[in-house]
């Protein structure tokens, strides 16, 4: 590269800077680069055009360009060869620009007929804000030199765009962190939430783009890379004989002593940019190609660079995942993903979580949904687009979220939310009451747990007891196995917690999503299918042979409920429930005291259990309908893929007629039978069980009140009327009807004096 072009790109970045620099508004500041361009690279033409909305272009300054244009002109997305380069993301660079594809003339702006076109994609971190253009009369192509100084320019120009550079009275662009933007994701966990973004992992704020002094900056940029070297060393080191881990880190290892990576950081800094600013040119172009990558190899290598690119960004500003900026009063964490144990720490201090990748089953979702915290996940460029302390509301009904939204969008979300206080404070009123129907029938209403946080709301929601602990939640969130004596100790805190209410522990229910942290993960072709839950335990019984030893101990004398997940046949109760003997057994001769009383249990969360010999129902003690497994199997509907696990509806009249027949089976032999599957916890739903006779129900705390409240006020022969009805005239579904009676109703209570 000709030291002559540096020179020049540095004096144009230079003037840049004095620009940026300068008291002008916002539009002032983008007429006078515009003009700067145009004078230092010999054309007629400099235009900036920024994107007004997702799809629609702005011409928002120019230099030979008609002035009365500015803010008129606009070209959506592909149209002209503006709008090409934008759509392409990628330059256009041609001498006879009329010739070129897509090419259309404008005349609005004043244009003449320009026979050169460089057009430059202004794009940060791989988005894009908007388009750079020069434009000649005289027929030329751009050098490469040219075309590279101007790359340059427009990277500078899209930081400057981001930190609200061009932010002005009237004309000006509004910057795109100050625009409200609304996102859809998918809910993982309901709930509405109003608060101020909180950055789960800030992003870095590289403020200083250009600089003098390119020696001063390479050797800047060099220390630093060999910071970077060295902390991917230790990394390494403390990965130890973690296999993939090991491999990753091989990656980072590869790019920190890449030579051309260095070598264009460098050049860069060489044509008048800051280290960080060069960093960060070269974090975009990895950003836009991963994008664009088909293969998941070389995405994820891409996305390795990425992350390489933000440590080394954080040693260069001096900026770690701690800005010093202060978590809000009230905070909604965004991030792209999080981990259950990351979560856990923020704990109850959140009001809502918005993840960009993340999933419904996801541990971070468990650990939500046990903290009850409002959830969407798959917020796609939530992370790009918020910024910490904006003002974001999360509407986990119907998954959606508000950033930074305008006034009228956030006064109808707060009547929302006041709408639901509302309904709390009416379901807080009769807590203490309990679940009668209008005919007098008696429903259960039990709780989920998994944590220890859980415990408060026994009280605050008026469970009866919990009738689903999830104990492997408590292996999930941790980085090594517990110890017998830490689960021990936890369990008995549980009993105390929940003072004699009836808590039903259930044992280790890991595969399929639930993969332990330290344990190997098995590569199966069909993880829900395949080893998982007491398929593990009896296979390997050292682990569930410890944690019943650890139940044991923690009942200490007082009644113990456990039950087993995902038993299949009779024949795995059997085994289980000897397990459980021996080890009661062996407790007793250690000199251990044993439960005052004991229940065993299993999970009914398999078709193939529902048509067990009548002896399993006689010998099993209580059963409990794991809905949300027993429904991915019944309708052969995986539970977590979004593009299925709505299809089917659980009121649909076969999954109703077969967990009839499931209640009638267990009141022949006089079993226990609860549903503790996700679905208890909605009213219609949980409505409907109680009418087929499934009368002992465990949900989310927080839908006890809303189920007690729709049960004070039905009559369940009515409704098992209306299943029937359904059922007889082959409806698919028996929802439309009982939504129409539960509506007549409602205005006949209206109508009544
Ligand atoms: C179920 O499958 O319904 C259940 C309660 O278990 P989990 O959701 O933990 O698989
Ligand atoms: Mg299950």
């Amino acid at each position: 590269m000709a030291d002559g072009i540096e020179t020049e790109s540095r004096k144009l970045l230079g003037r840049l800077r004095d620009a940026m620099a300068s008291d002008d508004a916002g539009q002032a500041r983008l007429d006078k680069i515009t003009h700067l361009i145009a004078s230092s690279m010999g054309c007629e033409v400099c235009s900036i055009y920024l994107f007004r909305d997702e799809d629609t272009l702005e011409l928002c300054a120019t230099e030979g360009l008609k002035a009365d244009a500015v803010h008129e002109t606009r070209m959506k997305m592909g149209e002209g060869l503006v709008g090409r380069v934008a759509k392409r993301k990628r330059i256009i660079n041609t001498p006879n620009a009329p010739q070129a594809p897509g090419f259309r003339f404008m005349p609005e702006t004043g244009e003449e007929l320009y026979s050169s076109f460089l057009g430059i994609p202004v794009q940060r971190l791989g988005e894009m804000l908007g388009v750079l253009v020069v434009q000649s009369k005289a027929a030329r192509e751009f050098s490469a030199d040219e075309v590279y100084a101007l790359e340059v320019v427009a990277m500078v120009l899209a930081e400057m765009t981001e930190l609200g550079a061009f932010v002005g009275e009237g004309a000006a662009m509004s910057a795109r962190h100050s625009q409200a933007v609304l996102i859809r994701g998918t809910v993982a966990q309901e709930g509405v939430a109003e608060g101020h973004v909180w950055l789960h992992e800030p992003r870095v704020v590289v403020s200083k783009l250009v600089a003098d002094d390119p020696a001063s900056e390479t050797a800047r940029l060099n220390e630093a890379v060999d910071d970077l070297r060295v902390s991917v060393d230790q990394m390494m080191a403390m990965a130890g004989g973690d296999k993939d881990q090991q491999q990753v880190l091989e990656a980072y290892r590869m790019f920190a002593n890449s030579k051309g990576w260095l070598r264009r950081m460098e050049e860069d800094i060489g044509r008048g940019l800051s280290a960080e600013a060069a960093v960060e040119k070269e974090q975009s172009l990895a950003r836009a190609r991963m994008g664009q990558a088909a293969d998941a190899y070389l995405r994820e290598r891409l996305s390795d660079l990425d992350d390489l690119s933000n440590r080394l960004l954080r040693i260069l500003t001096g900026q770690g995942s701690n800005t010093g900026a202060e978590m809000p009063t009230d905070p909604i964490l965004v991030a792209r993903n999080i981990g259950p144990a990351e979560l856990l720490e923020y704990g109850r201090s959140l009001r809502g979580i918005v993840l960009e990748g993340g999933s419904v089953g996801s541990h971070a979702a468990i650990v939500a949904r046990a903290l009850a915290i409002p959830l969407i996940v798959h917020a796609s460029r939530v992370t790009n687009d918020a910024l910490n302390g904006d003002r974001i509301m999360v509407d986990g009904e119907q998954g959606v979220v508000h950033l930074r939204p305008e006034e009228t969008v956030a006064s109808a979300f707060r009547d929302k939310i006041a709408m639901q206080a509302e309904a709390q404070e009416r379901y807080a009123s009769i807590r203490d009451k309990p679940a009668i129907t209008k005919c007098g029938t008696r429903v259960g209403l039990h709780m989920n747990a998994g944590l220890m946080a859980d415990l408060p709301s026994l009280d605050g929601s008026g469970a009866e007891g919990v009738g689903l602990f999830r104990t492997e939640l408590q292996f999930l969130v941790r980085s090594q196995m517990p110890k017998r004596s830490e689960l021990s100790a936890l369990y008995s805190r549980v009993l105390d917690a929940a003072s004699g209410k009836r808590v039903v522990f259930r044992t280790l229910d890991i595969g399929s999503d639930k993969v332990l942290p330290y344990m190997k993960p098995n590569d199966e072709p069909n993880p829900a299918l395949g080893w998982r839950a007491i398929r593990v335990g009896l296979d390997k019984p050292g682990m569930m042979r410890m944690q019943l030893q650890a139940l044991i101990r923690a009942a200490n004398g007082r009644p113990l409920s456990v039950m087993f997940p995902f038993v299949a046949q009779f024949e795995e109760y059997r085994a289980a429930r000897a397990e459980m003997d021996k080890t009661l057994a062996r407790e007793a001769r250690l000199g251990h005291v044993l439960p005052s009383q004991i229940e065993v249990g299993a999970m009914l969360e398999t078709p193939s259990l529902a048509f067990a010999p009548t002896k399993f129902f006689e010998e099993v003690e209580f059963l409990s309908i794991g809905g949300n497994d027993l429904k991915q199997f019944f309708f052969a509907a995986d539970r977590e893929n979004e593009l299925v696990r709505r299809r089917y509806d659980t009121l649909n009249v076969s999954f109703l007629t077969f967990l009839e027949n499931i209640v009638d089976r267990c009141r022949e032999t006089g079993t226990p039978l609860s549903f503790c599957g996700e679905d208890a916890g909605r009213p219609i739903e949980a409505l409907c069980f109680a009418a087929i006779g499934i009368t002992t129900l465990s949900m989310r705390p927080a839908s006890i009140g809303p189920v007690k409240s729709m049960l004070h006020r039905s009559d369940l022969g009515e409704i098992r009327e209306v299943i029937h009805a359904a059922r007889d005239r082959g409806d698919q579904s028996v929802r439309p009807a009982v939504m129409e009676y539960l509506r007549s109703q409602t205005n006949e209570v209206r109508r009544l004096p």
